[in-house]
């Protein structure tokens, strides 16, 4: 087994694996799992300070994407896709498929989106869209945006947002009331550290009030947020929950509650891995809006990706991540998010990327595990 330091999935604890392996009940049949699926709702609403419904969706991450824009789109509608990124990019083709009409507002994807850039947008380009879509962490750059700006500017014009937060959400503070964020995405294989296989969504009051105003049928059941209307008075839930999944992802909800050390940790964590690789002479892909969840860095002249990731797996047994879509072969990433982010990994991560750029002929102007510890140092004594 590789030590995952990938940004997602994420390593998973044992509490977390045992906690799949308990004895399974009838979760159609047996009320006590019904109580334990809405408690572990609130127990996410909670946690991300929101006193909106939360629903666990039985599907991977994307799954949360794909059915917030089914449950709000209606043909012809028009809907803002923010993008600066590849996930940000892609929430059009949700959009499309469900008929609706997605207008992209591109911009550079090395910084955050600008919020007065996008207000001076809405004002002289107009703002008649029945939603926008945006990412928190656009993992494939790590580029973080402001929600807590941007989603409350949208809104003061009218419209909706859905937030995909799927791997910021426990790295990142998310706060979904204080951020007015009508639809919030997350899923079970980031920050989280369960394994993939769950997605969630958080719903507004105001985003309950678009679904049930559809004069259209959602062209989806499994992607219909209302196919779970009234499914604790009834008892009944529309598709058999992957019980197994919601058990190991309820064990992975307390670890991050019972940790009061989360966001400070992530936050030092971050800072220390950016600050390593600036010294050594390797190059960050962002200009600014570093998420503390991930490291992106650009693969430096002379070698390959393929070649560090290779190394780092035969030699050192720790698994990075490339990218994907334009930036496939010319980034690197780092994922210390959830389990991931522990010093101790992080250390050993250091010292093994040391190693292989030197096996690769790479001179590094540093030591990326002695700077990194020496940050983690200075961060922790304030
Ligand atoms: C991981 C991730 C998802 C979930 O999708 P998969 O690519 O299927 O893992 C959604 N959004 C973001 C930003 C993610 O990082």
């Amino acid at each position: 087994m590789y030590k995952l330091m990938t940004p997602g999935p994420t390593q998973v604890k044992e509490n977390v694996r045992l906690a799949r392996a308990l004895e399974c009940t009838n979760p159609d049949l047996d009320e006590t799992f019904v109580e334990f699926y809405k408690e572990t709702c609130e127990q996410i609403s909670r946690m991300l300070g929101t006193e909106n419904e939360t629903l666990i969706l039985g599907g991977e991450g994307i799954l949360g994407l794909e059915a917030a824009c089914a449950s709000l789109t209606e043909p012809g509608d028009p809907v803002l896709v923010l993008d600066n990124g590849l996930y940000g990019k892609g929430f059009a083709d949700f959009v499309s498929l469900y008929g609706g009409r997605p207008q992209l507002y591109t911009v550079d994807g090395r910084n955050p989106i600008d919020p007065q850039r996008l207000e001076a947008f809405l004002r002289e380009q107009g703002h008649n869209y029945k939603y926008a879509t945006l990412v928190h962490c656009d993992t494939p750059s790590g580029i973080l945006n402001d929600i807590k700006t941007l989603c409350p500017l949208l809104k003061s014009y009218g419209i909706l947002t859905v937030v995909d937060a799927v791997s910021s959400m426990f790295g990142e503070e998310v706060q979904v009331d204080g951020s007015q964020i009508d639809l919030l995405c997350g899923g079970s294989q980031k920050a989280v550290s369960a394994p993939p296989g769950l997605a969630f969504v958080t719903i507004s009051e105001d985003a309950r009030r678009a679904m049930e105003s559809r004069k259209t049928k959602v062209s989806s059941f499994y992607a219909n947020l209302r196919i779970f209307d009234g499914y604790y008075e009834a008892k009944w839930f529309p598709y058999t929950m992957p019980i197994s999944d919601i058990y190991g992802l309820r064990a992975a909800l307390d670890n991050i509650q019972g940790d009061p050390g989360v966001l400070p940790r992530h936050a030092q964590m971050g800072q220390a891995c950016i600050q390593a690789i600036r010294s050594s002479g390797l190059k960050l892909y962002l200009e600014s809006g570093f998420s503390n969840t991930v490291t992106v860095f650009e693969v430096p002249e002379g070698t390959t990706a393929e070649a560090i990731l290779t190394r780092m797996k035969e030699k050192h047994n720790i698994m990075l991540s490339g990218s994907f879509g334009s930036l496939a072969g010319r980034v690197l990433r780092i994922g210390h998010m959830g389990a991931n982010a522990n010093e101790a990994d992080m250390k050993e991560t250091m010292a093994a990327l040391d190693e292989t750029f030197e096996a690769l002929g790479v001179s590094l102007e540093c030591s990326l595990e002695k700077e990194f510890s020496s940050n983690m140092r200075r961060a922790r004594n304030g």
